[in-house]
């Protein structure tokens, strides 16, 4: 039985609001037709007024779970100041105040109650409840029961035996924590939607932040980087700049200081003094610039912070977003910039290795120690004790499985007063590996999830839709398809119609336009844009010619308009969308599904397209501006990735034939040239093979199949081990490299 009053109703004469806010309204009313329902609003979103409102409607009380012990009497005495009554239970009230309160609760004087996690691990606690008509279970800062998140508390693992326990009664869960994977563990962790009710309803909302800017740098060094560096600092002026590690920060402090700018540096490595001194120096404004580790944030409340700059790429969208956050606290415009070098994931991966060290690891490091240490105790530094461990692995990892042998009983560490290192002990009688007590499931499980994270803020970086709207998307948030264009990110602006030279194009341009398209489309995401631009403007270059690009039916499509043009007309088709480019190592570019819209003519986009001026030669030239990179090839082919693994399995191949025949010399088979670019172009089909030169008829007849079969082999999608592609799929959902 419902109220006959309406929640508007409610809403104005007790709370004294006229609107809902966000998604408030949809979600009081789920609640009100009794489903389960997980709720995630940032701080601040207004998430009390979605179990208070329907506390005063529905028939019985509605408890409320909240760890926030010391706020439960101020939100108890301000509900009684808006005419609904309301109580708590914690573990400061005596025996006999409890039962009181239990008495009361029974007799129905209080529509909402408080109460603290704790008291759940009391059976005659909750056997009490059970009695009891309890309309609605809030649970408050939800993201506590999950062990993924960042405040996991056992007690509320209890709470779905209580629940239980007192009659199911439905729930809604709440909490600013926005990550899938906490939502997730919520919903499983409290049986929401169980016991026959509907599945549980999920709202996300609140998390876009309308003052922010995003965008995102590709830089290929350190120099690029310090280069953009000073140039957000200087428009910026206020502001943080991340890197992944204290060596990072010691370093660009000192690069930033010897170019004048004023600032400081904050890491972990840091004393505590010297941590509160630049935290104070920062918060005070006497320092416009902070250089810092992720361990610098908590608590950082300056409210004008009118940059976040990343050095590096983190560990994950969230801990972007949490980063990036720190700006524009007071609501006035502020600017996120992440510089992307593909490198700099190696440093993130390091992170999830060491973290989640491999069984191999632990096994390694135990039978070393039990080697090391048969002796006594040793006192040997981590670093050392790493050397010694069969492959020398990282030795944050050594680290790790150090600490996890500790915890299962195996060794005993302590820490030499004095001395700077740790003592490292067998505990006998010694137990054998297969005896500890280590959740390796659990290893894995966590070191594939940071993984997958790791992959959604690289697929950040080369995303190439609205940077607000990835966000908000990747949190689930329900506004995010209402935020499609924020008009404010380095992609939205770059079609905005009117800013830097962004304009509709011609009828003569929209043709050069579909043209420079369709050869990027059918070289079917496998080519840089230096290629892309060779192809288009008929090069002659050797690489172009090995990889049979001359073939190509858009080879020399635009020989008239020059390197220099094409280049940059790629460039700004990239920005404007149409064109993708893969986070690797060697960037290949692909169309977008705008892009083939665009490429038939069925849509036309602005974009900053470039001066055109006839080409008097139609080869690359370099841009003396410095700004770009000269679409010229490298010289010399890769020696690591995945095109030299191609190759190298080429020539192996071409070896072990070579040998079969009878010994003939390899280049009766291929050449080296022909094996790189075979490597380079990686075809699919014996159509494609005949386009490489040095392959004819008789050759592709040959050893056609096997070439392909090499080929297709090491060029499967997942590129590691650990079962995850860093291959984002082009747009035609293949991309060879
Ligand atoms: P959260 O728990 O999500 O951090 P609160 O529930 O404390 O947020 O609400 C934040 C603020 O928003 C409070 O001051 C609250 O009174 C106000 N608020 C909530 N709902 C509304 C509404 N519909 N209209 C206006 N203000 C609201
Ligand atoms: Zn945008």
């Amino acid at each position: 039985m419902v109220s006959v009053l309406s929640p508007q109703m409610v809403l104005e004469r007790h709370f004294g609001f006229r609107e809902f806010l966000g998604g408030q309204e949809r979600i009081i009313q789920s609640v009100l037709d009794g489903d389960d329902v997980l709720v995630v609003l940032p701080t601040g979103g207004g998430k009390s007024l979605c179990y208070q409102l329907p506390a005063q409607l529905l028939e019985g009380i509605t408890v409320v779970v909240s760890p926030l012990i010391a706020l439960m009497k101020d939100q108890v005495d301000s509900l009684a100041a808006k005419g609904i009554p309301a109580t708590f239970i914690n573990s400061s009230l005596t025996d006999s105040e409890l039962e009181d309160r239990i008495a009361r609760m029974r007799r129905g004087e209080f529509r909402l109650v408080y109460i603290a996690p704790e008291r759940f691990k009391s059976s005659r606690f909750v056997s009490a409840l059970a009695p009891l008509s309890i309309a609605l279970l809030a649970i408050d800062e939800a993201h506590c029961i999950s062990q993924w998140g960042h405040d996991f508390r056992p007690d509320y693992l209890r709470l779905k035996h209580a629940l239980q326990e007192i009659g199911q009664p439905p729930v809604i869960a709440l909490t600013a924590t926005a990550t899938p994977e906490v939502r997730t563990d919520i919903i499983t962790q409290l049986a929401l939607g169980q016991a026959g009710r509907r599945p549980p309803l999920t709202f996300v909302s609140g998390f876009a932040r309308h003052n922010l800017s995003f965008a995102v740098t590709p830089v290929r060094n350190n120099r690029e980087k310090l280069e953009r560096m000073l140039a957000v600092i200087q428009s910026g002026k206020t502001g943080i700049v991340y890197c992944s590690t204290r060596k990072k920060v010691e370093r660009q402090t000192e690069e930033l200081r010897a170019r004048g700018v004023h600032c400081m540096a904050y890491h972990g490595g840091m004393t505590e003094e010297q941590r509160t001194d630049a935290q104070t120096q920062f918060m005070t404004g006497t320092v416009p610039v902070a250089v810092a580790t992720n361990a610098f944030g908590m608590g950082i409340d300056r409210a004008d912070v009118r940059f976040i700059l990343h050095f590096d790429i983190p560990g994950s969208v969230e801990a972007y977003y949490q980063e990036a956050g720190r700006a524009g606290r007071d609501g006035e415009p502020a600017y996120c910039e992440l510089l992307f070098n593909y490198a700099d994931i190696r440093t993130q991966e390091f992170f999830v290795e060491g973290a989640n060290p491999t069984r191999t690891i632990i096994a390694d490091t135990h039978k070393t120690l039990a080697d090391i240490c048969a002796l006594g105790p040793l006192q040997q530094s981590i670093s050392t004790i790493a050397k010694s461990v069969i492959g020398s692995p990282n030795e944050m990892a050594v680290a790790s499985a150090l600490h996890l042998l500790e915890r299962a009983g195996f060794i005993r560490r302590n820490y030499t007063p004095g001395g700077r290192t740790y003592t490292t002990e067998l505990i006998q009688p010694l137990k054998p590996l297969d005896s500890l007590d280590i959740d390796y499931e659990r290893l894995d499980a966590k070191r594939a999830q940071s993984e997958q994270k790791l992959q959604r803020i690289i697929d950040y970086a080369g995303c190439s839709e609205c940077r607000q709207f990835y966000i908000l998307n990747y949190f689930g948030d329900t506004e995010a398809q209402d935020h499609r264009f924020c008009g404010r990110c380095d992609h939205c602006l770059a079609r905005l119609v009117g800013h830097k030279g962004v304009r509709l194009p011609t009828a003569e341009e929209t043709i050069i336009i579909q043209k420079a398209l369709s050869c990027v489309g059918r070289l079917r995401g496998r080519f840089g844009r230096g290629r892309i631009t060779q192809t288009l403007i008929g090069s002659r270059d050797k690489e172009v010619l090995d990889t049979g690009l001359d073939q190509q039916s858009t080879y020399g499509l635009l020989a008239e308009e020059g390197a220099d043009f094409v280049w940059s007309l790629i460039d700004a088709l990239i920005t404007a969308q149409c064109i993708a480019v893969s986070a690797d190592k060697y960037p290949t570019v692909s169309l977008t599904p705008l892009g083939y819209a665009v490429a038939r003519g069925q849509e036309t986009v602005p974009l900053a397209i470039p001066a055109r001026r006839p080409a008097s030669n139609p080869s690359i030239r370099s841009d003396k501006s410095g700004k770009k990179a000269p679409p010229s090839v490298p010289d010399d082919f890769p020696k690591t990735g995945q095109i030299a693994t191609v190759f190298d399995r080429l020539k192996e191949w071409r070896r072990r034939k070579a040998a079969a025949m009878g010994g003939v010399p390899a280049f009766v088979i291929y050449s080296d040239k022909t094996l790189k670019a075979l490597a380079l172009a990686q075809p699919r089909t014996q159509a494609d093979l005949l386009m490489i030169r040095g392959i004819g008829s008789a050759k592709a007849q040959e050893y056609g199949k096997a070439t392909l079969d090499i080929i297709h082999q090491s060029t499967r999608p997942v590129t590691k081990k650990t079962g995850y592609s860093r291959v984002r799929p082009s747009a035609e959902g293949r991309k060879i490299r």
